[in-house]
Formats: structure tokens, C-alpha cells, sequence
């Protein structure tokens, strides 16, 4: 049930962005289905001017919404018009209401007839089958009574409520009208959670009770910790502000490379998944990219990229940074991100299956082709730049990739330590790679046999927990017995109270959203190694994640608590 307009009330999820917003509350309809049980079509004529009148209605709202949108939206509204508009898809619902289809499965089915010609047809075709869903849905809650699904255009700054989102709604989103996120369900370590701080939005999953308020009703949401306020008063606005303040003048620590205390050098890193991030982040004081997620390139793409195409993506990240390191890894399709071109069939468990390397080992076409397309972009810049794979698990994985790396020509070569069983036996494993950088999103699933993506396990996956601090310590120190260095590209890199700990577990760079950086680059010059090395100590001694983080806040200096 929807909260009353002036209703107080306070609640938490899992803060996953942290920044500090207040605003209206615009909330993500879900899309409908065709009920099963609907009234058979008996007056088509009838049936077919109420469905040519709701597909009008349907095109007149994205042309209306294509009108003011920015420059990415606009042509993706329009071809959603048109296909509102398009005879074939008006004479294909005839077809099924003359035979007696209820309203709403007339629709579908007519759009799934297209949408599987489009896909037979493949390229440019095939990739307008999201748009033609997304009229089907649009029709579909219209002839339900319901409001059309999907994220609506912000026309003033707001907060989105979503059931969930997917990892290609929230790169839409633009930072001038989208001023928080709250989900009812995700996990810390989603992609939608990741790319919500790429773009330095506040956001909080698992906020369950966000879905029993109303659109509209002011909302204040504070990403570091987690809360939501509903309805807040003038008083706790006023004390969001000051915190956001203390924040601020907390973050204004400087733009140099990241330290502790006594010196001690951690290099900040970004993590990217576009070329526009590249941009983005390479006007951001750090010291260059501890990942670039490659697949998001491809993510929605039915083919695989050309070699040409990728070079000249690869070639414009390496320009943007110039003599700063990029650490690029290799393809991670597979699990809860699937690639259309690089599809092996469903499987049981993905997370568990062809996914990362092991998808690369088979498909070494693929593999092949974006190696070629570094080793081009790298001669063409002579940047420096790092190759890694993912979900490395054995020597005989590292060896295989490695030996591939360096036929190419490419200067460093190294692996993600995201399987336990490659941070147990780090020292064998890096014996044959230049570098290792901890995904600790993946090495905590894996350690926990806990999914990422199931947000109600969040216990399980707060990376505080002493069990995964265990586990890169091991790594740590298979690094230090091959005095080879080993990072952190997973999201505990970017809290700032973490970062400490990892720094203390002897790590050599940390890799974040590029806006989580200065409060890392505060928090670690507040403190000494030794004291690092301390707080490590201390948190691996806890018994659980909660005690862990406890001791670690009882032991810094106060001002960390704002950078939270
Ligand atoms: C990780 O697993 O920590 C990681 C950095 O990779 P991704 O989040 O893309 O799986
Ligand atoms: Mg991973």
C-alpha cells in the first residue's frame, strides 16, 4: 500500500553509492503481461480501432518524449514511434483478433511474430527487437488500465524507485535529473549497483519499504549508510545538508596520488566499462584505469564487434589516459552478464559454468580477435597498458593466457584473482603473470557460495566479511613471496574504511568508481601503514562481518565516519 502524502518514515537498505539527495520520488512501473485468463475477441472491428487507438497513444508519447530528449535517447524514442506506428505490426494484430484473441495477446503475439523475423534477418534488424518489446509493453499497460512500464523521462530532478534495474535502464540515466536510486531488490555487488557509482548517482538496494511509497511524496536518500528518509522534516534535512557539507570539506583533501599517512603509495585507479567513461574518469585526478570492463562495450550487441572496431575503441581509451596505466580484462561474458555473440547455451549454474576464461578457452575466436584489437591500439599509442583475464583458476589457465598476451607483443600481462583457489595458490599462479588484481565481488560469491545477484543474501556478501579477508590475504601474500604486485578492482576498493584494511593486507593499488576516489585518497592519508596493518589484524580477528567493520571505525580517526 502506498505510504500518505505526508507520512514520516525512515528505513535502510544497503548503501551501494554514497552522496546524499533529496527529491520526488518517480517510480519504475514494471512491464505487464497478457493475462491468460483475457476475453476472447468477439467484434474485431471493435477490437482493432480500440488497439489502433492505444498504439496511437503509444507513438504520440515517445514522439512527445523523443522531443526533449538528450542527444543518446532521442533517436531510440523515435524508431519506438515509428514501430508503434508501422502498418505490418497493425495488420498482424488484426490477424489475431479476427481469430479470437483477447486484446492483449493479440499484441503479443503479433509483436513476437516480428520480433522472431527480425531476428532471423540478424544485425541492425535483430537489435530493434528490444524497441518492439518495449511497444508491446507499453501497448499491453495501456489496455490494462496501467500506467506504461519502464523509466520515465525525469523533466525535474528526482529519485527513481524500482522494483530492480537493469544494467542498460541505469546507463541512461543522467546525473542533471536522476538525483538518487533506490531499489527493492539488487545486491551491493550488481551491475546496476556498480554502474550507479560509475555515475556517481546516491543509490541504496534492498530498500524494500521503498515500494509502499507513493510517486511523488519527497523523499531523502543517503547512499553512504543506507537510509531512507520519507517525508523528512526540515530538521533532518538540514542535518543531511550539514553532513553532505563535513563530506565535502572532508573529500577537499588534495588530488594527489594516493598514500598513507607516512607515505606509503596505494595507487587510485578507475574502473570503467565505456569509452565514455574513459573521458569521464581520465579528467579525474587517478592515477589511470584498474579495469575496464570490456563486455559492457558489447552488452545488447548481437554480434561480435570487427577487430577495426574495437582498435578504434581501445586506441581512444589508451589516447584519454595518456601515460597512465590502463588495466584492461580481456572479455567476462557469461553469468549476469550474457553476450549474445558469445553464448554457449544455458546452463544449470552460470555463475558456476563457461564464464570468464572458460568461455574464452572455447570461444578463442573471440579472445583472439579483441587481443589483436589491443595489440593494434597498443602499438598505435604506445600506452601503458595491462592485460588481464578474468576468473582465472589455475596455473595452467594463467599460462595459456599469458602465452597468448605475449605473442601479441603486449607489455604486461596478469590475472583476476576472483576463485579462491587462485588466491590459495597465488604464488604458482603469478609465477607466470606479471600482476593479480582481486575482483572481490566475484572471490566473496565464490567464497560464501553466496550469488551477487540474489540481493537477499546480502549477509552473506558484505565484504567486510572476515572469511573473504582471509582469502586476499592469502593472495597478498603469494604476491609478496613472487614480489609481484597485487591489486583490488572489486567494489570493496572504494570504501573508504575497507581500503584501509586491504592496504594493512599488503595490497598495491585499489580500483574504484572514479567518485569514490577521494574519499579513499582522504581516508588513506589519515592513516599509517602500520595502523593498516592493524586494523587488518583486528578485523580478520572479528568473528563476523558487522564486528569487523566495528573495530576498524573504533580504530580510525573520526573524521572517516563522514567519508562513509
Ligand atoms: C569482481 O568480480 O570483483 C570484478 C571486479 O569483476 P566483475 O564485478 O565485473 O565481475
Ligand atoms: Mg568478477
Amino acid at each position: 500500500m502506498a505510504a500518505d502524502a505526508g507520512q514520516h518514515s525512515t528505513f535502510h537498505g544497503i548503501g551501494v553509492s554514497a552522496g546524499i539527495a533529496v527529491g520526488p520520488l518517480v517510480v519504475v512501473t514494471p512491464a505487464p503481461t497478457a493475462p491468460a485468463d483475457e476475453a476472447p475477441t468477439t467484434d474485431a472491428a471493435a477490437a482493432s480501432v480500440t488497439v489502433h487507438g492505444v498504439l496511437d497513444e503509444v507513438a504520440k508519447g515517445l514522439e512527445a518524449r523523443a522531443a526533449v530528449a538528450g542527444d543518446h535517447a532521442k533517436p531510440i524514442l523515435e524508431a519506438g514511434a515509428m514501430m508503434a506506428r508501422d502498418p505490418g505490426l497493425a495488420m498482424g494484430i488484426d490477424n489475431h483478433l479476427q481469430a479470437g484473441k483477447g486484446l492483449t495477446n493479440a499484441v503479443t503475439a503479433a509483436v513476437e511474430e516480428i520480433c522472431t523475423m527480425f531476428e532471423s534477418l540478424g544485425g541492425y534488424m535483430a537489435e530493434r527487437v528490444t524497441d518492439l518489446r518495449d511497444v508491446r509493453d507499453r501497448a499491453v499497460a495501456r489496455l490494462l488500465g496501467q500506467p506504461e512500464p519502464g523509466v520515465p523521462t525525469l523533466t525535474v530532478p528526482s529519485i527513481l524507485a524500482a522494483h530492480d534495474l537493469a544494467p542498460a535502464e541505469t546507463a541512461t540515466l543522467s546525473t542533471d535529473t536522476c538525483l538518487g536510486i533506490i531499489t527493492a531488490a539488487g545486491g551491493p555487488t550488481s551491475h546496476t549497483a556498480i554502474l550507479a557509482s560509475q555515475l556517481g548517482i546516491p543509490a541504496v538496494v534492498q530498500a524494500t519499504g521503498i515500494l509502499g511509497v507513493a510517486a511523488g511524496t519527497t523523499v531523502a536518500i543517503d547512499g553512504g549508510v543506507g537510509e531512507i528518509t520519507v517525508n523528512p522534516t526540515a530538521d533532518e534535512v538540514t542535518m543531511l545538508e550539514e553532513r553532505k557539507k563535513r563530506r565535502a570539506a572532508a573529500l577537499a583533501g588534495g588530488t594527489g596520488k594516493g598514500a598513507t599517512k607516512d607515505g606509503y603509495p596505494v595507487a587510485l585507479l578507475a574502473n570503467i566499462g565505456t569509452a565514455d567513461d574513459a573521458q569521464k574518469a581520465a579528467k579525474q585526478a587517478v592515477e589511470g584505469v584498474g579495469l575496464f570492463r570490456t563486455e559492457f562495450l558489447f552488452l545488447d550487441r548481437d554480434t561480435m564487434p570487427t577487430v577495426e572496431e574495437q582498435t578504434a575503441t581501445y586506441t581512444a581509451v589508451f589516447e584519454a589516459f595518456g601515460d597512465r596505466r590502463v588495466v584492461v580484462r580481456t572479455l567476462d561474458a557469461g553469468a549476469d552478464k550474457p553476450l549474445k555473440f558469445a553464448d554457449l547455451g544455458p546452463e544449470e549454474n552460470p555463475a558456476l559454468g563457461r564464464r570468464g576464461i572458460r568461455l574464452g578457452m572455447i570461444r578463442t575466436d573471440v579472445m583472439d580477435a579483441q587481443l589483436e584489437a589491443l595489440a593494434a591500439a597498443y602499438k598505435a599509442t604506445g600506452a601503458d597498458v595491462r592485460v588481464m583475464a578474468p576468473m582465472i583458476a589455475t596455473q595452467a589457465e594463467a599460462m595459456w593466457f599469458a602465452e597468448k598476451v605475449r605473442a601479441l607483443g603486449l607489455p604486461k600481462v596478469g590475472i583476476m584473482i576472483e576463485v579462491p583457489a587462485a588466491a590459495i595458490r597465488s604464488k604458482g599462479i603469478l609465477y607466470h603473470v606479471d600482476f593479480a588484481s582481486l575482483g572481490t565481488n566475484d572471490l566473496q560469491q565464490y567464497t560464501m557460495a553466496a550469488d551477487r545477484m540474489q540481493g537477499e543474501l546480502a549477509d552473506l556478501l558484505n565484504p567486510w566479511e572476515p572469511a573473504l579477508l582471509d582469502v586476499v590475504a592469502l593472495a597478498c601474500e603469494g604476491g609478496a613471496a613472487m614480489g609481484k604486485p597485487v591489486g583490488v578492482c572489486g567494489e570493496a576498493g572504494g570504501d573508504p574504511a575497507l581500503a584501509l584494511v586491504l592496504t594493512g593486507l599488503g595490497v598495491s593499488s585499489l580500483s574504484m568508481a572514479p567518485g569514490k576516489v577521494p574519499a579513499v585518497r582522504t581516508s588513506l592519508g589519515l592513516h599509517t601503514r602500520e595502523q593498516c596493518q592493524q586494523m587488518a589484524a583486528a578485523a580478520r580477528a572479528a568473528t563476523n562481518a558487522a564486528d569487523a567493520k566495528a573495530a576498524v571505525l573504533d580504530m580510525a580517526d573520526p573524521v572517516l565516519r563522514d567519508l562513509l
